[in-house]
């Protein structure tokens, strides 16, 4: 086991240590090589009096994984245990990244069900946040749990599932890590498969108007909504057996889709009509049609380019098209402050209900909205740019950088503000 540097009795903990947006001082962080140590530690813990923190990768947009007490970290609970091929389900620790699982999947011709944005988050972390993909036929990532083992506070080891101590099982897949140690889980997936994404841009109105056919319209349908000039992107996702076909290229997606747009964005700093050309360039970029096939999780990731400020809002799904309105008209009203005007694309997701009892997705059908901006311009200040609490179920701020980042949380339980 490993214990993480000690200064003067005090570890620090950066969650994100570029921009330090939030930081602990645990007393210890552990870094447990496998349950035996995670129960000494938990046994420690009752000795001296202490409360223990259970860490992933810190990618949660909140301080969740903060403490000033004991800090656990699942960085090496990160093996497949048990693979069946046959049944499509794997049992892994919860510590294993999903680009691991992947990787470990693959080999044995198998795939996640859907996945979210990105995959750099421990399996435990996004199981216990609820973590959601898009497709609205498909639950958060939560509901393809089919069983877990669970070390509590007092140290005892507990099998739970939706028949076997169902209670602690509904508890945890969206727990915030408050119920125990998710130490294995059993996970439900299917035999790999290539996804075929089509892309067209079509406008604000027309995208509303056609909304509930839309997201019906492919198995992962999410819609990538540009403020700037009110063009709607969207992208349907299917299964396929065509062979794979990237696509893509150098110049368009990296030189000026990237480069381009973020000198735009950091001259934006000082010129503020700047912010207004790269989102119209970003528009502008995407504005053909195209397609792409290509692995499932290539396919349900997006590149997370910028340092990035973003919020995101979970509200009942029959609610999309008024509050889609409402937040446009708001998006109008603040146009004189180019600061302020959204120039990233605003991503519009969706899930099916479930029966997670803390999950935004409860008995519900659900539409996510996230929204993000250059971290540059929003230093500190991003509330000033949506009154995120009075519409979210679950809503919260991320600063990402091209592969990494950090948040704060906010949770209010609103969705009548509609
Ligand atoms: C760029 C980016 C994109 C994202 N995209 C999406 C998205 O598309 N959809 C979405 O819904 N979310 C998304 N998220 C949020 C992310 O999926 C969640 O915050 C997830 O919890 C992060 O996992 P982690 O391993 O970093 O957990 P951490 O941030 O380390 O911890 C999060 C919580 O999980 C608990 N926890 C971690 N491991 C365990 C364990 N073994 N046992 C018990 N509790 C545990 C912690 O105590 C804490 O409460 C995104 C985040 C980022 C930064």
């Amino acid at each position: 086991m490993r214990v993480i540097k000690m200064q003067k009795n005090i570890f620090v903990y950066k969650v994100d240590r570029k921009n330090e947006t939030f930081i602990c001082t645990p007393l210890a962080i552990f870094e447990p090589r496998n349950e035996y140590h995670c129960e000494l530690i938990l046994e420690l813990a009752r000795r001296e009096g202490k409360v223990v923190r259970v860490a992933g990768v810190g990618h949660s947009p909140s301080d969740l994984a903060c403490t000033n007490e004991f800090m656990l970290r699942t960085t090496h609970l990160n093996r497949v245990l048990t693979v069946d091929k046959q049944k499509r389900r794997v049992v892994v620790q919860g510590g294993i990244t999903l680009h691991q699982l992947h990787a470990s999947l693959a080999q044995h011709g198998l795939a996640m069900i859907n996945l979210g944005s990105i995959s750099d988050q421990t399996l435990a972390g996004i199981v216990t946040t609820a973590s959601h993909g898009t497709g609205i036929d498909y639950g958060v990532m939560s509901t393809q749990v089919i069983s877990m083992i669970v070390l509590l506070a007092d140290g005892s080891r507990v099998y739970c599932s939706r028949n076997e101590q169902p209670d602690l099982f509904l508890a945890t897949v969206c727990g915030l890590g408050s119920t125990g140690l998710i130490l294995n889980i059993e996970l439900a997936v299917e035999s790999s498969f290539h996804l075929k994404e089509v892309l067209e841009s079509r406008s604000f109105e027309d995208t509303l108007s056609n909304l509930k056919q839309l997201v019906h319209s492919s198995e992962h349908t999410r819609f990538f909504w540009f403020p700037a000039t009110d063009m709607m992107r969207v992208s349907m996702s299917n299964r396929t057996h065509e062979t794979k076909r990237p696509g893509g290229s150098w110049f368009y997606d990296s030189f000026m889709g990237y480069h381009l747009v973020q000198l735009l964005l950091f001259l934006g700093i000082f010129f503020r009509t700047c912010n207004t050309w790269a989102g119209l360039l970003a528009s502008w970029l995407v504005s053909s049609a195209s397609s792409r096939v290509d692995d499932s999780y290539r396919v349900f990731n997006v590149e997370c380019r910028y340092l990035q400020h973003t919020t995101e809002w979970a509200i009942p799904y029959e609610n999309v098209e008024p509050c889609l309105r409402r937040l446009r008209k708001y998006f109008h009203e603040i146009l004189v402050d180019p600061r302020e005007r959204p120039h990233f694309p605003i991503e519009i997701r969706f899930s099916a209900p479930d029966d997670i009892w803390l999950s935004p997705s409860y008995n519900q059908q659900t539409c996510w909205i996230g929204i993000v901006q250059y971290k540059k311009l929003f230093e500190g200040s991003f509330e000033l740019y949506i009154p995120t609490s009075k519409i979210s179920c679950k809503c919260y701020r991320k600063w990402i950088r091209r592969d990494c980042f950090v948040t704060s949380t906010c949770n209010a339980i609103s969705s009548d503000y509609l």
